[in-house]
């Protein structure tokens, strides 16, 4: 693999070398011991007919998430994409075709995030503030990109590789989310690429044990936000 290619994927399995990742990539926000506590929610590659399910149990619980959505299904999906932003959660640009960055060209990276945040704004009246790049792979020049057109480029908690499309079931995902939350928590879960319901099942039962921990959920720019704050401008990743 050439040197200039991050992929997150490695770093998910080797922890030591997470360190060596360069702080303006999101992916451990590190909150205080006294603060308040506080997860966010990600799904990538919707949005789908399983999105409305998770925004109806968002919904119940008055909970917050980000979206990384997928242009094409942002184009099939257009009112599905609105009710996100509609009930207050965040939307990340995850490109339109869902290509790994590292295969294509430069010129076909910056189309496939302007085509998407097109979509997004046409459909969502709104413009995104993150970019997460497929697979977590990409080359270092896509995040000096990424960073020039306006996004922060945001993965996923190292241990938050929950790994749903493996289809383990909805007690394997539970248990692999319950198993490694902290405060500051960005789980990677999806809500398209295939059948969900273990996912929405998985969600639908952490939903009152995280709150009876006293976890509030919220978006990965407010967690960003939070961060900053508590941490008194200093960010801590
Ligand atoms: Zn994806």
């Amino acid at each position: 693999m050439a040197a200039d290619i991050v992929d997150f994927r490695e770093f998910c399995e080797n922890p030591e070398l997470v360190d060596n990742l360069d702080h303006r990539i999101i992916r451990d926000v590190r909150l205080p011991d006294e603060s308040e506590l506080y997860v966010c929610f990600t799904f990538d590659d919707g949005p789908t007919e399983y999105t409305p399910l998770l925004l109806d149990l968002f919904k119940q619980y008055d909970a917050k998430a980000t979206f990384f959505v997928v242009g094409e299904f942002v184009d099939e999906f257009p009112d599905i994409t609105r009710r996100i932003v509609e009930e207050g959660h965040e939307i990340g640009n995850h490109t339109y075709f869902h290509p790994n960055l590292s295969t294509i060209t430069n010129d076909e990276v910056d189309k496939e995030i302007i085509t998407t945040e097109e979509a997004i704004i046409t459909h969502a009246k709104t413009r995104s503030q993150l970019f997460r790049a497929p697979y977590g792979v990409f080359r270092m020049e896509t995040l000096e990109r990424v960073e020039e057109m306006g996004y922060r480029l945001a993965l996923w908690s190292r241990d938050m590789y929950v790994r749903d499309w493996e289809y383990p079931g909805a007690d394997a995902i539970f248990d692999r989310v319950l198993e490694n939350m902290k405060n500051g928590s960005i789980v990677l879960l999806h809500d398209g690429g295939g059948e969900r319901e273990q996912t929405v099942e998985a969600v639908k039962r952490l939903f009152p044990i995280l709150l009876n921990e006293g976890y509030q959920f919220v978006t990965v720019s407010e967690l960003i936000e939070i961060s900053e704050q508590k941490n008194a401008g200093k960010m801590k990743i």
